[in-house]
């Protein structure tokens, strides 16, 4: 069920547009619209979920999907297929939309920060 007041429901709606990298049933990727690495993309679970420890049995599914998809997504780079995945739980730590969501970040050297 969409949530009325989330920006990423309206982008799973195609309400509000973005650059899809990537779609199944359950999970849609797209780009970043502010990039933090030369590759950055956002990998969103469709089902409207506030974050990671949001996640029960039922739904834990979802997030084994999202990560099946980053493997899917790192075979359509340039170059290296290798990866970050990144993900803010809160807002203490930077959680800014609270629709679960897995940051993809590649093409560059990243230090664990
Ligand atoms: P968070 O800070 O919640 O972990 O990550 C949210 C991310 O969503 C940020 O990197 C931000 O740039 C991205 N973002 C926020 N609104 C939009 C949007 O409307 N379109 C796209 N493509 N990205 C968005
Ligand atoms: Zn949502």
């Amino acid at each position: 069920m969409a949530n009325t007041d989330c920006i990423f429901c309206k982008i799973i709606d195609k309400e509000i547009p973005s650059s899809v990298i990537a779609e199944s049933g359950d999970v849609l990727v797209i780009k970043d619209r502010a990039p933090k690495a030369p590759v950055h993309y956002l990998i969103i679970p469709k089902k409207h979920i506030k974050d990671i420890a949001s996640l029960d049995a039922d739904s834990a599914n979802l997030a084994a999907k999202a990560l099946l998809m980053a493997g899917q997504v790192a075979q359509g780079l340039p170059g290296s297929k290798d990866f970050r995945l990144l993900v803010n739980n809160g807002p203490s730590v930077g959680q800014t939309v609270f629709h679960l969501h897995f940051h993809f970040l590649a093409g560059a050297t990243m230090v664990c920060e």
